[in-house]
């Protein structure tokens, strides 16, 4: 996937009440992750640090931009998430004095920020390429928007799946204003990281932490992907 980015918006912090964080400090993501693969080399031949790097500023920026937009079009101010925080141990980052486990990436609502186990990222970077971190970032990206705009589901399944729904509006809306270029293999990349990180089977889907299966996961991402933000349901 690559992005298109030349100038990115300079987008001013905009002071905001805080919301009542009523939901729990920090926001798991999935347990049931690809394993780093030594062998190497991507699908799409992305492998290296610095195209990691670039790829997670870049699907950051082009989120925060695509959220603004949306925002400015509802008459809504738009504050962006405060950071986004690579991490490389266990409780070396921490949500509301939650620490923040490994293999995982979560958006904290307490700090209003998106962090992310760097090595367990990178792994899935390599194993199933770069469309999988547009994905994860825009997934996360979403909760943070979830929050700005009041969103309280009474299942967490709920808000996941509204989640992976963002996520595709972001990606396919992008795509649509050619922001973002889906190359040979990122539909396939998107399809493998959404299989990858479904709940296992026998999840119970009220569960507290259930993300819907892999199916679920995928459907509210293609919806979403299709047909933007109609389908994700935000008001
Ligand atoms: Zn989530």
């Amino acid at each position: 996937m690559t992005a298109a980015v030349a100038a990115l918006v300079a987008l001013g912090c905009v002071s905001a009440p805080d919301r009542p964080r009523s939901e729990g400090p920090g926001e798991s993501e999935t347990t049931a992750t690809p394993e780093p693969d030594a062998s190497g080399v991507g699908p799409d031949g992305t492998d290296t640090p610095e195209e990691f790097t670039t790829d997670i500023d870049s699907a950051t920026s082009i989120a925060e931009a695509y959220w603004a937009a949306v925002f400015k079009d509802s008459g809504l101010r738009f504050r962006p998430v405060s950071q986004v925080i690579p991490y490389e141990r266990e409780g070396e980052v921490d949500c509301g004095g939650q620490p923040l486990g490994l293999k995982n990436a979560a958006y904290c609502s307490a700090g209003d920020f998106i962090a992310y186990d760097v090595n367990w990222a990178f792994g899935a970077f390599r194993q199933i390429g770069d469309a999988f971190i547009f994905y994860l970032l825009g997934h996360e990206y979403a909760h943070a928007i979830q929050l700005r705009l009041g969103i309280q589901a009474q299942f967490t399944i709920q808000q996941e799946l509204q989640a992976d729904c963002m996520a595709g509006a972001y990606i396919g809306d992008m795509e649509k204003q050619k922001r973002l270029t889906l190359q040979e293999g990122d539909t396939e990349e998107l399809a493998a990281g959404l299989e990858s990180v479904g709940d296992a089977p026998g999840q119970p889907w009220f569960a507290e932490g259930s993300h819907g299966t892999a199916k679920q996961r995928t459907q509210a991402f293609a919806n979403g992907y299709q047909d933007s933000l109609d389908p994700c349901n935000l008001t």
